[in-house]
């Protein structure tokens, strides 16, 4: 799950997380109140939305009055806004956050990622803050430092004091950077996050250390454990598909191509999508119904799978375990006939009383194509769809 930039902030202040003053607004005059209690004469108005880079798209503005900040909160307050990581359709803003600027020396970058190949955590650091890090991986990679992390072990103070010398704090400003990584790694164990990031971090002209952007995400399954923050869920922000899929417990992601998927297990979804892309077509979505799938949930899947409207066929590859095959069948039949689907369907199951799905399937007034194997299954729903898409 995904937070705003204003809530991160939030939590970096319960964790003694230096970050500047600042007040979230919902409309323009909200936004003059908000910097009417905080200290001027120049403020940041900055869009909230779940994606970085918007500075670049015109989200982040730096003015010098109390009349600046209304007009530029009136500006940044309901537009789209478009980001590298927003898609073309870009994202509305509902709510800025109004702050005190900050006297930039210079931008650094920080972040926490959990690495699941070497199971720890790796910090991340850059002394060139401010700008894409992906761009400074790729063509100055030295200015990139991780230093793993086990988590039993915790983070260390040699490891600590690598980071800062790397980022190039000045002298004055290395305790307080330090305590701020510390702490920052303290956040990041005890909420559960998949990935805390600060760009920039900042030093300023009097040698202090500012969180100046956050970016927290956490891991779903832990949030069970934080109401707290599963508080700060902005359902507007994520894919209303995902969030439909999301209350009956489906393993929903959606993609950009054009063949429906649904099936049983992470595993078998995975294998299903490389299978349909090996045979030119694109997956519209990941679906995971789960081991413990019945014909109710069959049905919902069928529904948020047919409500996508790059779906030209379905593809259903099922393992009859606990879902057995007559079942899954009767689902199939039931959801196809209440939704009147209209584009093709290839089914292929194996496992339990396959035979008698088969039977069932035979015996309804609808068509669907029948595939033995995964290998047919994805050759079949693949020559159903028009043009693969790029
Ligand atoms: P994004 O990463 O989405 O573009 P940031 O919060 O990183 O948004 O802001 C973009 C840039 O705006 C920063 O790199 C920094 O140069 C400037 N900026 C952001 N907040 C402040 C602030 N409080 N004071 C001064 N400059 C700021
Ligand atoms: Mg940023």
């Amino acid at each position: 799950m995904k937070i705003h930039e204003y809530q991160a902030k939030e939590l970096f202040r319960n964790y003694a997380i230096p970050v500047p003053g600042s007040q979230i607004a919902f409309t323009a005059d909200e936004a003059v109140k908000a910097a009417e209690d905080l200290k001027g004469p120049k403020y940041v108005v900055k869009a909230q939305i779940h994606a970085g880079g918007r500075g670049k798209g015109g989200g982040v503005k730096v003015v010098d009055s109390l009349d600046g900040v209304r007009e530029a909160a009136g500006q940044i307050l309901g537009m789209q806004l478009v980001t590298h990581q927003t898609g073309p359709e870009g994202k509305k803003v509902k709510s800025v956050l109004i702050e005190e600027a900050s006297n930039i020396a210079s931008e650094k970058y920080l972040s926490i990622i959990l690495d699941r190949a070497t199971a720890d955590m790796v910090i991340m650091v850059s002394p060139d803050g401010g700008m894409d890090i992906e761009e400074v991986a790729e063509k100055t990679p030295e200015r990139l430092l991780k230093v793993h992390v086990h988590p039993t072990v915790g983070i260390q103070p040699f490891q600590i004091r690598k980071v800062v010398k790397f980022l190039g704090i000045p002298k004055e400003g290395m305790k307080e950077a330090g305590k701020l990584i510390a702490n920052l790694y303290k956040l990041n164990m005890e909420l559960d996050c998949s990935m805390v990031e600060i760009n920039p971090l900042v030093v300023t002209a009097e040698n202090r250390v500012f969180a100046l952007d956050g970016k927290i995400n956490f891991d779903s399954n832990a949030l069970y454990r934080h109401k707290d923050i599963l508080a700060f869920r902005d359902t507007d922000e994520e894919d209303p598909l995902e969030l439909e899929a999301s209350k009956y417990d489906l393993n929903y992601i959606k993609l950009d191509g054009n063949v429906g998927c649904l099936v049983n297990g992470a595993g078998l979804a995975m294998g299903t999508m490389d299978i349909i892309k090996f045979y030119g077509a694109e997956p519209a979505n990941f679906l995971d119904v789960g081991g413990g799938a019945d014909a109710e949930s069959i049905e919902n899947a069928f529904r948020i799978l047919l409500s996508d409207k790059n779906v030209e066929a379905v593809l259903i590859n099922i393992f009859g375990g606990i879902l057995r095959c007559d079942l899954l069948a009767e689902g199939v039949v039931a959801a196809a006939k209440k939704l009147d689907m209209k584009i093709p369907l290839v089914i292929r199951m194996k496992g339990t009383n396959v035979e008698k799905g088969k039977e069932i399937l035979a015996g309804s007034d609808l068509e669907f194509a029948v595939a033995e194997t995964m290998k047919e299954a994805a050759e079949k729903v693949a020559n159903l769809v028009k043009q693969p898409v790029a």
